[in-house]
């Protein structure tokens, strides 16, 4: 067998991660393309500067637009907004995860490969679509986020630290993902294999060489279960 151990990216690979925002961010009362939610996510972004381990987290969105809004924030409107937005989140992904099919694929993956998560964004946040996917952590024995380690990906440290948790070399391991930057490009470069997942932004655009490229996750049995 050629590889090892397989790495997951989470969001946009595993799930719809984008369509899923939307409309959880929409079933609160909250419009992703209006200013409101917008600006205030930029004003965060741009405060905490490019590639900060914080930059995805959308409480700090929240409080910012109540910030914008009020004048002031109160606490018990942040968090009920968050409870609300993290519980439709948490419904939206379980449905899409069974609606694509994802249990059967991971057994079989699981049952011949060690799988790890690697994946930009805060601890909290990913543990709750986790526990939507996998709450008894039976397929990804490690989950490794950006806020725990202080970088994001494309950082070789991320890649590193991955491989140590799954325990075998570069060369032995696959990464799959759907970002060219974040996933692809440093896997490649960290001596891994790689497989570039369009399955949910679809395009002609070739593969990166020595990488794959999948339109459904579902290929990985192809390549890796033949
Ligand atoms: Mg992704």
């Amino acid at each position: 067998m050629k590889y090892s151990g397989l790495l997951f990216d989470l969001d946009g690979t595993l799930f719809d991660s984008d369509r899923i925002y939307s409309e959880a961010l929409k079933s609160v009362g909250v419009d992703p393309e209006g200013s409101d939610y917008k600006d205030s996510r930029a004003q965060v972004k741009m405060r905490l500067g490019e590639g900060h381990v914080c930059a995805r987290n959308r409480l700090l969105y929240f409080k910012r637009m109540l910030e914008r809004k009020a004048g002031t924030c109160s606490p018990r409107a942040l968090l009920d907004l968050m409870d609300r937005y993290e519980k439709s989140l948490a419904a939206l992904i379980g449905q899409n995860w069974h609606d694509l099919g994802r249990p059967r694929l991971l057994d079989e993956l699981a049952a011949r490969y060690p799988l790890v998560v690697l994946t930009n964004e805060n601890t909290r946040t990913q543990m709750i679509k986790l526990r939507m996917i996998d709450p008894d952590a039976r397929w990804f024995g490690k989950v490794l986020t950006s806020e725990e380690w202080g970088v994001e990906k494309p950082a070789p440290k991320l890649f590193q630290a991955a491989l140590q948790a799954i325990g075998h070399r570069a060369a032995d391991c696959l990464m799959i993902g759907d970002d060219l930057e974040s996933d692809i490009t440093p896997a490649l470069k960290a001596g891994l294999g790689a497989v570039w997942t369009t399955e949910f932004k679809p395009t002609d655009a070739l593969p990166p060489s020595g990488a794959r490229k999948v339109s459904r996750l579902d290929e990985l049995r192809g390549i890796l279960l033949a």
